[in-house]
């Protein structure tokens, strides 16, 4: 029995499959002619059997009596794909794109409901891109030239946004994977996700999976003695969006980051009593320097960049010691390399400490019911506390094989430029402490590293098939050979 198939893909139409009516796709993408030796409820079997795989999926016959071929569609239903990417930030896009640029098919999965969600769900509203924006660009998009030097969150979500358009790219939102485990029997990853609208679960598999969670996954809260006591509002830098409720009150900061010098200067413009608590020594740069310095690191060695910033600090800022803030004794550029920490750019916060308007304090020791009693003996009230403590990678808790490329605090076992590819195919984007420029570099290495592993194996399959048809050609010549 020869069939005229058609695979299609877009719009849903109705069809009837043995009597029962289900959704088929409308446009078609692939027409042939195929020779079918049996059908069964789900699927038609052939008589060359090379032409169609088992994913081909489900076949219809419309009303026009047309077979169908649903390979788009079951393919994706199972969850069949060549690359998965977890997590639709901004490596997750970024992966996404150059892949889409190589035409690998792939899958991103994401627990949140939106794209970038820790830009849009877990950012203060003063946030602006640290860096300028030519180290702050996804590969393939450059950011425009009217685009401000020092991108407002709302501009990098739309950025964003754009991009999303531009490839195409249509994460599942709403997939909390929850396991992702290597198979060798099937050589293949297999991942399985929880839909968080529902709680049901999906199985997915895939040549190659990509772990692009992030290394913002979960704000970090440090324990501290007596801090299950504390009465107060307590709350991570992740959940803080403004100074506006906190006008007139004693707030402490915890954490001389980027976060919490900026939480800072932001609740001391909305005239809340402002504390900050630096407990390790830090770098004070501005965003021109660091700029500056990005700059020359292409041209001149780390100790002399190093060596130049630290001279500007030290003639703009002069002795910061006075205010409780102490300079490493190794340069930024070399201290981000040897604790990943990033230097503090200054947006307005040194200003105010100088004038008193906000406060530095050590090391916390305890802290009591309403407040806090800090190592050099002084304790001081407050009504809020805002962890600006850090975060951390969750990565661990879903990928089983983590080993193969992470440690157990989830970030890469490789330093750098060799930390983004493990073992049996399994790769990580954004977890080297780079930020977007990092983020940019691993997925186009990533990409390209893909499209080599599949092209060795189209060759490796193509020398088995000659060989085999070698041998075949052989055998039946001698076969005729027989008397
Ligand atoms: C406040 C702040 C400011 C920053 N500013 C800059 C800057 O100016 N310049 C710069 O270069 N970098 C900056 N960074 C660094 C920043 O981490 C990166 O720029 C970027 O957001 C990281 O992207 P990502 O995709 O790797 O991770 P994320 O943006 O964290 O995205 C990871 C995604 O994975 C999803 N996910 C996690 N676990 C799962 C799971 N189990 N299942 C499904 N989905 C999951 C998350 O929901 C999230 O959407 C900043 C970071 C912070 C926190």
């Amino acid at each position: 029995m020869a069939m005229t198939l058609a695979v299609f893909k877009g719009q849903m139409e109705e069809a009837i499959v043995n009597g029962r009516c289900i959704q088929t796709i409308k446009s078609v993408i692939y027409q042939a002619v195929l020779d079918i030796s049996s059908i069964k409820e789900h699927s038609l079997i052939f008589q060359d059997a090379a032409r169609c795989s088992r994913d081909m999926g489900v076949f219809a016959t419309t009303s026009k009596g047309t077979a169908i071929l649903l390979l788009a569609v079951d393919m994706e239903k199972r969850g069949e794909t060549v690359v998965m990417i977890i997590g639709a930030g901004p490596s997750g896009l970024a992966v996404s794109a150059c892949l889409s640029n190589k035409n690998i098919p792939h899958i991103i999965l994401e627990k949140e409901d939106c794209i970038a969600s820790l830009w849009r769900k877990r950012a203060y509203a003063r946030l602006h891109l640290h860096l300028a924006k030519e180290f702050c660009a996804l590969p393939l998009r450059p950011h425009s030239p009217a685009t401000d030097t020092y991108m407002s969150k709302d501009d990098f979500i739309r950025y964003l946004h754009d991009y999303v358009i531009e490839f195409n790219i249509v994460p599942r939102h709403g997939r909390f994977v929850k396991s992702a485990l290597f198979i060798q029997d099937l050589d293949k990853w297999h991942i399985e996700a929880m839909i968080t609208d529902s709680n049901k679960m999906e199985a997915y598999a895939s040549e190659f999976l990509v772990v692009a969670s992030g290394e913002n996954s979960k704000g970090v809260i440090p324990s501290i003695p007596g801090l299950e006591n504390y009465r107060g509002v307590k709350l991570h830098s992740s959940d803080y969006k403004n100074g506006s409720e906190y006008e007139g009150k004693d707030v402490l900061v915890v954490g001389g980051g980027n976060s919490g010098m900026e939480i800072s200067l932001d609740l001391a413009n909305y005239r809340a009593n402002c504390s900050i608590v630096v407990h390790s020594p830090l770098h004070v740069l501005t965003r021109e320097m660091i700029r500056t310095g990005m700059y020359l690191l292409k041209c001149l060695r780390p100790l002399v960049v190093d060596f130049l910033m630290v001279s500007v600090a030290k003639h703009n800022y002069r002795n910061l010691e006075q205010y409780g803030i102490f300079r490493p004794r190794i340069g930024p550029f070399m201290y981000k390399q040897a604790t990943g920490k990033t230097p503090t750019i200054e947006v307005g916060t040194v200003d105010k400490i100088k004038m008193g308007q906000i406060k530095v304090l050590p090391a916390i020791s305890t802290i009591k019911e309403h407040s806090v009693v800090f190592q050099n003996g002084a304790e001081h009230k407050y009504d809020a506390i805002i962890f600006a403590t850090g975060y951390e990678s969750t990565a661990c808790e879903w990928l089983k094989n983590h080993e193969w490329i992470l440690k157990e605090d989830g970030m890469p076992k490789k330093p750098p430029p060799f930390h983004w590819k493990g073992e049996n195919r399994i790769y990580c984007a954004g977890l080297s402490r780079m930020g977007l420029a990092g983020i940019s570099k691993d997925a186009s290495e990533i990409a390209n590293d893909i499209t080599a592993v599949r092209a060795e194996k189209h060759i490796r399959v193509g020398k088995a098939l000659l060989v085999m048809a070698f041998v075949l050609q052989v055998m039946g010549n001698n076969l005729l050979l027989l008397p």
